[in-house]
């Protein structure tokens, strides 16, 4: 990787490393900007995470930089860490003593003690995150990097400084992080590092489940989601964390009848939609589209493999999972839910004919959603076949366009019919009961039929001549 210092200098020119470097001249500290800040810097990513390395008194060098940007400056001390960290304009700035770190085996909690720039650099992940930049005036700009990361990064290589065995059995949580980084940055995991993830995937049980998920949305929210996930499986840490997704791999054929193998369709929907989206509740609800197609999945000897109501069922599935993996419980995963549910709605209605009714009825049950929904399902047509993909995108052309003259003209992406059940038990004098449920019910299906429009006073006729034809009448008239 060619790059001269005075690109470094460049790079390193902001105020905040002027004052940083100052501060520590003053205090006679061997300083240095560290990790994935110079890596950015070579990668050529916008980075607003600086860590800093002194060799010691990092709380003390903190304080020193804050006066110096002035009385307003936030700084928070961690003293139990031996961290300080100062927040200035769109920086964090991660200040800390070099350290020296030994494990013990039942704990991702090391012993700490002081130590030089190369023991913090050994305790670093990755060598690419390893890089540290020299900020002391004599030598500003000056690159340390025993473990050839810049080699590394040229090769495109994720690879332990030290025995890829120690690293991830002192720290499991790195096997995640190496996954993770091969898949944000397209890199290959280098083979020896690759073979030690394989040995110490049983590891993986001593990390907490929100530093797993953690990796697991940044996996997600990759540009090629499924390097990812096949390096997961690959190194035997997605049976772990995942199994549901590990059971959707296989395919088996009998009579010479064959099903895709869902696993890999499964991610090619989700790098399908991650071309079109950086939602991340979205693209999970494509990884879990299918999520329920195990469980489903029947022989029938004349319709061949059936995979019935796998969209119910992976709708039931999505809080379990999201439970365990101590996702959120909120209106994202009923979002995922959502999505789950709906996800073949939009194709049954290309592949029969496309009604008016039939698109009111999924704009009804869409609502704002609808869009994502398209996106989805768009996204789910991964036949190899060049002339079906191509009907199929013909056809969700139409059902757009229906989408959107139907929504013009009646308004029903979250409709609510316009005369609702307390209404109704006004008019006709009744209790809370079934015939309400009734009346309530035969009108919001006549107006998502078109047998009449989205309008109080046309609801309110039918509902009186439904009512007669149920022996009710008006107790109170209408005025
Ligand atoms: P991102 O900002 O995308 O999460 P990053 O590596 O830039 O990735 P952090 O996760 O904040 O940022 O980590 C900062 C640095 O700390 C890393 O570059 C690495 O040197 C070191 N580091 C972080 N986590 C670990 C770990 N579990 N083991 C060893 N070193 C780590």
């Amino acid at each position: 990787m060619d790059v001269s210092s005075e690109e470094i200098k460049a790079y390193l020119s902001n105020d905040i490393f002027r004052l940083i470097s100052l501060a520590a001249d003053e205090m006679q500290l061997e300083c240095y900007v560290i990790g994935g800040y110079v890596r950015d810097f070579f990668l050529c990513r916008p980075s607003d995470d600086i860590d800093i390395v002194t060799v010691g008194k990092g709380i003390e060098l903190a304080e020193s930089v804050a006066r110096k940007l002035g009385k307003r400056t936030r700084i928070n001390v961690y003293k139990n860490f031996g961290t300080a960290q100062i927040k200035h304009k769109e920086y964090e700035i991660e200040f800390v003593g070099a350290r020296k770190e030994s494990y013990s085996r039942d704990s991702r909690k090391p012993v700490v003690e002081d130590g030089t720039l190369e023991d913090d650099q050994k305790r670093r992940d990755f060598t690419i995150n390893a890089l540290a930049f020299c900020l002391n005036a004599d030598r500003f700009g000056e690159l340390v990097d025993p473990f050839n990361g810049l080699q590394d990064l040229s090769d495109l290589l994720i690879r332990t400084p030290l025995d890829p065995d120690i690293t991830f059995s002192d720290d499991p949580l790195r096997m995640m992080r190496a996954v993770r980084f091969a898949s944000q940055l397209g890199f290959d995991i280098y083979a020896e590092t690759f073979d030690a993830i394989e040995r110490n995937a049983g590891r993986i049980e001593i990390i907490s489940k929100e530093r797993i998920a953690d990796e697991l949305n940044k996996i997600v929210l990759s540009p090629k989601p499924s390097v990812g996930f096949i390096l997961l499986e690959k190194t035997g840490l997605l049976d772990r964390i995942f199994p549901e997704l590990m059971a959707l791999k296989g395919a088996e054929t009998r009579d010479g009848i064959g099903h895709k193998d869902n696993f890999y369709h499964t991610l090619m929907v989700l790098d399908n939609i991650a071309r079109q989206t950086d939602d991340l509740w979205l693209r999970w609800a494509a990884l879990l589209h299918d999520i329920a197609k195990p469980q489903t999945k029947r022989w029938d000897p004349k319709l061949g493999w059936t995979f019935h109501n796998h969209n119910y069922v992976g709708e039931k599935m999505v809080p379990k999972i999201f439970r365990r993996m101590k996702l959120p419980q909120n209106e994202k995963m009923k979002f995922v839910q959502k999505m789950v549910s709906l996800h073949m709605r939009p194709m049954q209605l290309v592949e029969e004919e496309v009604t008016d009714s039939a698109v009111r009825r999924l704009l009804f049950d869409a609502g704002d959603d609808i869009d994502d929904l398209m996106t989805l399902c768009e996204a789910d047509i991964t036949s190899k076949n060049p002339v079906k993909v191509r009907r199929f995108l013909d056809n969700f052309k139409i059902v757009r366009r229906k989408l959107k003259e139907i929504e013009e003209k009646d308004r029903v992406r979250n409709f609510q019919p316009p005369i609702d059940g307390n209404e109704i038990m006004t008019v006709f004098g009744l209790g809370p009961g079934r015939e309400v449920g009734i009346l309530k019910s035969t009108i919001k299906e006549a107006i998502l039929d078109g047998i009449i429009p989205n309008e109080y006073d046309a609801a309110y006729s039918f509902m009186l001549e439904k009512a007669s034809e149920m022996g009710l009448y008006p107790t109170k008239k209408n005025d």
